[in-house]
């Protein structure tokens, strides 16, 4: 500190030093104080109270021993201020404390003029204001924080279409988002603060959610309930609200949120499910169809009344028992296989089979399972359909014993008929009588029709009663095409028949039921494609299968009928047909007795196309 000495004497009086002045200063005050000379280059002397280090001798470097680094700038342009200014220097700054942590001063200082107005030197005080600062610090980053948390959950709670709500202890809306807000047709100042009537609830419903948000505050515990009224564009709407309580610090509820959901769709989803539920179970309780609902596993969830009414077991009982062990014993194991393969492949079904009635008689069933599938695509289960069968079984045995016994008893007349004719026929030739003979011949053509629609009608009629037995040899297929060709060539005269070289190919099957087959097939072509048109017929093999195929150039089948050909009775509706006679049983025969072989028949047609049947069955080597 420079010498202030000799003392100024003013008006006779001695004056105290600078030094001296600053010295009363320092003792007088709790502050730190400092003095500076008139351009703040030089700290004369600091005190600094244990919050800053001291200085006793006049330094230069006081801003990097005292200003923290970010404050430097901020410190030299208030000074420059305060000199040009020569007012009082006051700014709250940065420092480094006497431990070298930084810390914060409110710092004053006053500038002391000479009689010319001229700066002679600075005297100022500071003040450690770091508790302060880093309390108002914490504060500015706690309401930042809650600032933020605020934006976030306003930013949640204005883009869902849930209602979400605060009340305080007196049931008034302290929180209301824009979901709540624009239902009420309100805005935040209009609502929140106000209670719930005069937000527009009715009494009932004000009432209401004060005893709730009494028993909230009481029990502390949520609650959940849900309400009908009417939205202000929308209609009735129905809610499901939660009100859960607030607790603050001390364990108590300081405020009730809440949160509300519209329902109604769901719910009214969920009325429309059960109502056709309710539909569905008693539309299939009032019918004698049994219907029965599976799941994706096989497993019945759902049996109908007709089930408990057939079977004589309860639905209950019929859901923990099942009915497999019902089947009769020739039908279970097909039925078994049968489900266990559309299972795997979740492919329709349709089954006939027995099952005892209440009285232990067995009742003919025949059931049909269609896959169903969820939206998602996924398989789901079955749903089927039973309906008891008995008496058409019953029926068509006693048809077939019928046709049967019809057939044969026709038979034996036809043939003697057939042997006069062939006799008078021979007759007439010896007389040389070509008119006799070739009017015979005609009735003989047409008793050999006949012969053959009989013998369709018997064949029929010993298929259905698992009378039909497969007879297998083996036997080249070449030649029973040859004598096919021979045969047809000497009997067709009609048509032009074009056999196309046939592969040698060994089958072991039953000669006499595929030459039927080959027959049935020339005699369609015959009869559906008109007279004087070609007829091709072609074996071939592929794959370990070989392949008859006769094709005409006839009328052709419609998509429709196509995959109905192969059914009993069935006959291609329309004008060109409705003249041809014939029973719709060929092509079922033709069907059966190829499946009995392990093969396959199909048709491919177009009308007016022509038509190709074809059928396979496996080569042997
Ligand atoms: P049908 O005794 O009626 O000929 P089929 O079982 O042999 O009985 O044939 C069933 C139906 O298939 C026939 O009624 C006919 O409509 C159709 N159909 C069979 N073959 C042919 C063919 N080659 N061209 C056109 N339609 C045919």
């Amino acid at each position: 500190m420079n010498k202030l000495s000799p003392k100024p004497i003013i008006n006779g009086q001695t004056i105290a030093t600078n030094e001296e002045r600053f010295r009363a200063l320092v003792t007088a005050t709790a502050d730190i104080v400092y003095s500076m000379s008139a351009d703040w280059r030089v700290m004369r002397q600091l005190d600094g109270r244990g919050f800053l280090l001291d200085t006793h001798e006049p330094i230069a470097n006081w801003i990097t021993k005292y200003v923290h680094p970010d404050d430097y700038e901020k410190v030299k342009t208030t000074i420059r201020e305060a000199i040009e200014a020569k007012k009082i220097f006051e700014l709250e700054h940065r420092v480094l404390r006497a431990d070298g942590t930084p810390g914060w001063t409110l710092s004053r200082a006053v500038p002391i003029l000479d009689s010319n107005g001229k700066i002679v030197e600075w005297f100022g005080a500071a003040s450690d204001i770091t508790q302060r600062k880093s309390a108002e610090e914490a504060l500015r980053e706690a309401k930042e924080q809650s600032e933020q948390q605020k934006r976030l959950y306003e930013t949640i709670t204005s883009s869902t279409p849930d209602l979400i709500y605060v009340f305080d202890q007196d049931y008034r809306f302290t929180y209301a988002n824009g979901a709540l807000l624009s239902m009420w047709g309100k805005s935040w100042d209009d609502a929140i603060g106000k209670g719930l009537l005069d937000n527009g609830y009715e009494p009932w419903h004000a009432e209401m959610h004060h005893r709730e948000i009494d028993q909230v505050k009481t029990t502390k515990q949520p609650i959940r309930g849900e309400v009908s009224f009417p939205h202000a564009t929308l209609g009735r709407r129905i809610y499901d609200y939660i009100f859960t309580p607030v607790i603050n610090e001390y364990g108590e509820v300081e405020a009730v949120a809440g949160t509300t959901r519209d329902i109604t769709d769901i719910r009214n989803a969920e009325i429309a499910i059960s109502e056709s539920e309710a539909r569905f179970r008693t539309m299939a309780d009032s019918t004698d169809v049994m219907i029965s609902v599976g799941n994706e596993s096989g497993s019945i969830i759902y049996f109908n009344e007709a089930w408990a009414r057939v079977t004589g077991r309860t639905t209950t009982q019929l859901l923990k028992d099942g009915w497999f062990d019902l089947i009769h014993a020739e039908d279970k194991e097909a039925v078994i296989k049968n489900f266990s393969t559309s299972l795997l492949e979740k492919k329709p079904w349709q089954w006939e089979f027995r099952i005892p009635d209440s009285q232990n008689k067995y009742r003919w069933l025949l059931s049909r399972g269609a896959p169903r599938f969820r939206s998602d695509g996924s398989f789901a289960g079955y749903i089927s359909s039973t309906v008891d069968i008995t008496e058409i079984k019953e029926n068509e045995q006693r048809k077939n014993a019928f046709i049967s016994m019809v057939s044969h008893e026709l038979k034996t007349p036809l043939t003697s008929a057939i042997s006069y004719i062939q006799v008078s026929q021979k007759k007439a030739l010896t007389y040389d009588d070509t008119l006799t003979s070739g009017m015979l011949e005609r009735a003989a053509k047409q008793l050999g029709k006949m012969t053959s629609m009989i013998n369709g009608f018997l064949n029929l009629s010993r298929l259905e009663s698992g009378k039909i037995y497969i007879d297998r040899q083996r036997f080249d297929i070449s030649l029973l095409m040859r004598e096919a060709e021979e045969e047809s060539l000497a009997s067709i005269s009609s048509h032009h028949l074009v056999f196309e070289p046939a592969t040698v190919s060994w089958v072991n099957a039953d000669r006499e039921k595929i030459s039927q087959v080959i027959n049935n097939l020339i005699s369609n072509a015959v009869k559906y494609s008109p007279a004087g048109s070609t007829i091709r017929l072609s074996c071939t093999t592929a794959n370990d299968m070989m392949q008859v195929s006769v094709a005409d150039d006839g009328m052709g089948i419609s998509q429709e009928d196509l995959p109905r050909l192969f059914e009993r009775y069935y006959r291609a509706k329309g004008n060109a047909t409705r003249h041809i006679a014939g029973f719709g049983i060929g092509l079922y025969l033709c069907c059966e007795i190829i499946k009995g072989h392990g093969g396959e028949i199909w048709a491919e047609s177009e009308p007016g196309k022509g038509s190709k049947f074809s059928f396979t069955i496996p080569i042997v080597r």
